[in-house]
């Protein structure tokens, strides 16, 4: 029992990083995608260059909590943990397409998962050595927000996991 015990506290800090309250999370004033801030765009794939105090001002603080400040949110309680749409996954800060439904699968990690992105250039890396741990840190190839971290444990065909928090995605389903 002991060792169970161990063992789920280090997968969680393994899986999840700082973790905000899930009511702080899901909060989310989420609208479509002609309700949001001047810079989402489906279409524009330009790089943004927007500091942090501009999107303190102009996105919901759940959102901001988890792109901006690198906030997990709680395993298991984000709204495309286990959801099975088909259609594609955007940036919730600024319209970058992330990934298509069948990419994604069913994880048990608490967090929607996916195996692989949209486009190579949909998101960037970056070393993540916060909390004593050793991770590869997962932003938005165009505005630059905190979507989550990238594993090695995923299934074929990439063996990757892209572990996202559902606040910072944004789905459109197939018409
Ligand atoms: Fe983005």
């Amino acid at each position: 029992m002991k060792y169970l015990l161990i063992a789920s506290i280090c997968f969680c800090l393994l899986s999840c990083g700082q973790q905000a309250g899930s009511s702080e999370i899901q909060n989310a004033a989420h609208g479509t995608s002609d309700q949001r801030n001047q810079y989402y765009s489906r279409t524009d794939t330009s790089k943004l260059n927007v500091p942090d105090e501009t999107w303190k001002k102009i996105l919901p603080d759940s959102i901001y909590l988890v792109a901006r400040n690198k906030y997990t949110e709680r395993a298991f309680t984000g709204k495309y943990n286990e959801f099975e749409g088909i259609g594609t996954y955007y940036c919730a800060v600024c319209g970058n397409a992330l990934f298509k439904s069948d990419s994604k699968f069913a994880s048990t990690c608490g967090w929607p998962s996916f195996f692989e992105t949209l486009r190579p250039a949909s998101v960037i890396y970056q070393a993540d050595t916060s909390f004593g741990m050793s991770r590869i840190e997962v932003l938005c190839g165009r505005c630059n927000s905190h979507l989550g971290h990238l594993f090695d444990d995923g299934p074929p065909p990439t063996g990757k996991r892209f572990c996202m928090n559902s606040i910072v995605l944004d789905f459109e389903p197939v018409k």
